[in-house]
């Protein structure tokens, strides 16, 4: 089986397994502890908590451990509503995020809150002016994903950071940086991001663990409570293990990224050109996307019985994105892109690795070409 699905999730880094298992076997105090075992703990979580600010170009205790961006988009987005209620209600986010923060928006706005969904543009992309113009008197937040992780769509970060900060430097930044950390190079500082999310396993790291930059200065109010760990922001025992693991995997994530992007990049182009010369298909992502993702849709085609067939052949591909792929709903994401329902109902995304070589592009798009054909012979010919 070859596996083209890194943006639902990557395989751990060899390295990644062999530090998890020997720090979970091995040092299993509790840093809250204050004998020699919690101790040993405690050293390994600020060496892990050095190293992903400096992976992040940040300060250590700037970085905020949690089980996933999901803990991460929510701690951001409703810990800054509640640390800066005094100055309004409001949130500025786009209409292609992520469910963690889109859902988390929607049920803000059933308590009372507004929120200003900025629409995409046909490339996936939002635009600066249409983010800064939704801001009024009471916006305390703009949220605004770094790469779509259906799409691959690219958004303006740096230039969406800057502008905000010259107009509006009371409004917080938070930016959802799971799908472009390790792929695409990002200044949080230059950015002036104030607040930065990711998930360990889209980068060869441990599932259930992540982190949430909070720059030095901002007020955020946790969603945990209990024994104060990690700067009283996120309550509970520290999971040493995955923690270190991450580090692990954020510290060659950084590393790699020049390589990495050169190499997805190669791909996506030989994949992208070869999508383009067949009929019956609308390509979803651009030349200008992340390198790791490439997105079309068969309109007219179901994608779930492409997939499968597909997986016949030996490739694991995904419809949508791995959190909505089990519902046949069709893609908020690509509707807000205004494609046409049968488009936004077959939707197929394929997801680069490193492990990839241009003979398993060949062999993919032979086997996507073939199924096509196979499904438009079984319509009549009707795609
Ligand atoms: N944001 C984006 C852009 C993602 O792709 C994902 C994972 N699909 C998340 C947030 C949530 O990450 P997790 O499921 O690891 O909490």
């Amino acid at each position: 089986m070859k596996y083209f699905d890194h943006a639902a999730t990557t395989p751990p880094h060899e390295d990644v397994i062999r530090t998890v298992a020997e720090v979970m076997a091995q040092h299993f105090g509790n840093p809250s502890s204050l004998h020699r075992s919690g101790e040993d703990s405690g050293k390994l979580l600020s060496k892990a908590r050095e190293v992903c600010a400096n992976a992040l170009q940040v300060s250590p205790e700037e970085i905020i451990f949690t089980s996933g961006a999901t803990e991460s988009n929510n701690m951001a987005i409703r810990g800054v509503l509640a640390g800066y209620r005094h100055r309004g209600n409001h949130i500025v986010t786009t209409s292609i995020e992520h469910p963690s923060v889109y859902e988390t928006c929607r049920h803000l706005e059933k308590q009372g809150c507004k929120v200003a969904y900025v629409p995409a543009q046909a490339d996936g992309t939002v635009r600066t002016e249409d983010v800064l113009s939704a801001i009024k008197e009471d916006t305390v937040l703009v949220s605004v994903m770094h790469v779509n992780n259906e799409t691959g769509a690219v958004q303006p970060i740096a230039e969406i950071g800057q502008a905000l900060k010259k107009l509006y430097p009371r409004v917080m930044f938070h930016v959802d940086g799971v799908q472009g950390f390790g792929k695409l190079p990002l200044s949080i500082r230059d950015s002036r991001i104030d607040l930065y999310s990711l998930s360990a396993h889209k980068f060869r790291g441990p599932k259930g663990i992540g982190l949430l930059y909070v720059r030095e200065g901002v007020s955020l109010e946790p969603l945990l409570t209990g024994g104060g760990q990690e700067g009283g922001l996120r309550s509970g025992t520290e999971n040493i293990p995955y923690i270190v693991g991450m580090a692990k995997a954020v510290r060659l994530a950084a590393e790699r990224q020049p390589f990495l992007a050169e190499h997805l990049a190669r791909l996506n182009e030989e994949l992208s050109e070869g999508l383009q010369r067949l009929t019956g298909l609308e390509m979803n992502s651009s030349r200008h996307g992340a390198p790791h993702i490439v997105h079309f849709s068969c309109p007219g085609l179901k994608a779930e019985t492409m997939l499968h067939m597909l997986e016949e052949e030996g490739f694991l591909v995904s419809t949508q994105s791995a959190c909505s792929s089990k519902r046949s709903e069709p893609s908020r994401v690509l509707l807000a892109m205004e494609r046409q329902m049968d488009c936004a109902l077959s939707g197929i995304r394929i997801s680069l690795g490193e492990e990839h070589t241009e003979e398993d592009v060949r062999q993919l798009l032979s086997a996507i070409e073939h199924t096509m054909g196979r499904l438009q012979r079984l319509k009549g010919g009707n795609c």
